[in-house]
């Protein structure tokens, strides 16, 4: 076989052993994603019971301190019946706590029911982080799996990057360089053989005179098609 076109098959598997070690580093960071998808739903929910609980208790705040003051009122007003003699202050003393009774009462309906709520929305809250928790911890093995899995892959893709520059580095510099841009433009198959007379990435058809060059090792013009870098099949066999 052409030295030089061994070099570039040589490259070229290492290349493609880097490119699988990506994709496996690709698979684990989507498996991480899923991870995350999970818990930040997870975490969205909580953040919606705490601010239920935020709002209910601002409510509840601010009505308990309406309640309060009505019955300040309502209590002053009860002292002023024992002060008044006259019998028309009387009846328009004990007309105003009767109205400002029914106010109460409502005042103090709304209070027992935004208290409710906030019972309510306590109760999703503490459900809601219990869900979180849980999640978490289900999810601590696979995260830990996942990580080792990275680390090892990490590991595989420092060696074999370090054996890509080796087998590149046996290249002369212009064939090196035009490789490292077709492989730039498409990724893989950047040294390909010819396949009945066409090349094998494009189906584009060798001619005649060129297929003798090709015989003879690399065809370093490239294809006409595509411009990978050509070889013979026989050849390289
Ligand atoms: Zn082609």
């Amino acid at each position: 076989m052409n030295a030089e076109l061994a070099k570039l098959l040589d490259l070229q598997s290492k290349d493609e052993a880097l490119k699988a070690l990506d994709e496996r580093l690709g698979e684990v960071a989507r498996d991480e994603q899923a991870l995350d998808a999970q818990l930040s739903d997870a975490v969205r929910a909580l953040d919606t019971a705490e601010r239920s609980v935020q709002d209910a208790s601002r409510r509840r705040d601010e009505l308990a301190g309406k309640v309060t003051d009505y019955r300040r009122a309502q209590a002053q007003r009860e002292q002023r019946l024992d002060l008044v003699q006259k019998p028309k202050e009387l009846a328009a003393v004990n007309a105003e706590i009767d109205l400002a009774r029914g106010v109460l009462i409502k005042e103090e309906g709304e209070l027992a029911r935004v208290d409710g709520e906030l019972a309510g929305a306590s109760e999703r809250r503490t459900g809601a982080e219990r869900t979180l928790a849980e999640l978490r911890a289900g999810q601590a093995t696979a995260r830990g799996e996942l990580a080792e899995r990275r680390r090892t892959i990490d590991d595989e893709r420092a060696a074999a990057a370090a054996e890509r520059e080796r087998s590149a580095s046996q290249l002369d510099r212009p064939l090196r360089t035009r490789y490292d841009r077709l492989r730039k433009l498409r990724g893989t198959n950047i040294v390909v053989p010819m396949r009945n007379a066409a090349c094998g990435a494009c189906h584009t058809t060798i001619p005649t005179s060129r297929r003798a060059q090709l015989r003879g090792g690399l065809l370093l013009e490239g294809c006409e098609g595509c411009g990978v870098i050509l070889y013979s099949g026989e050849a390289a066999g």
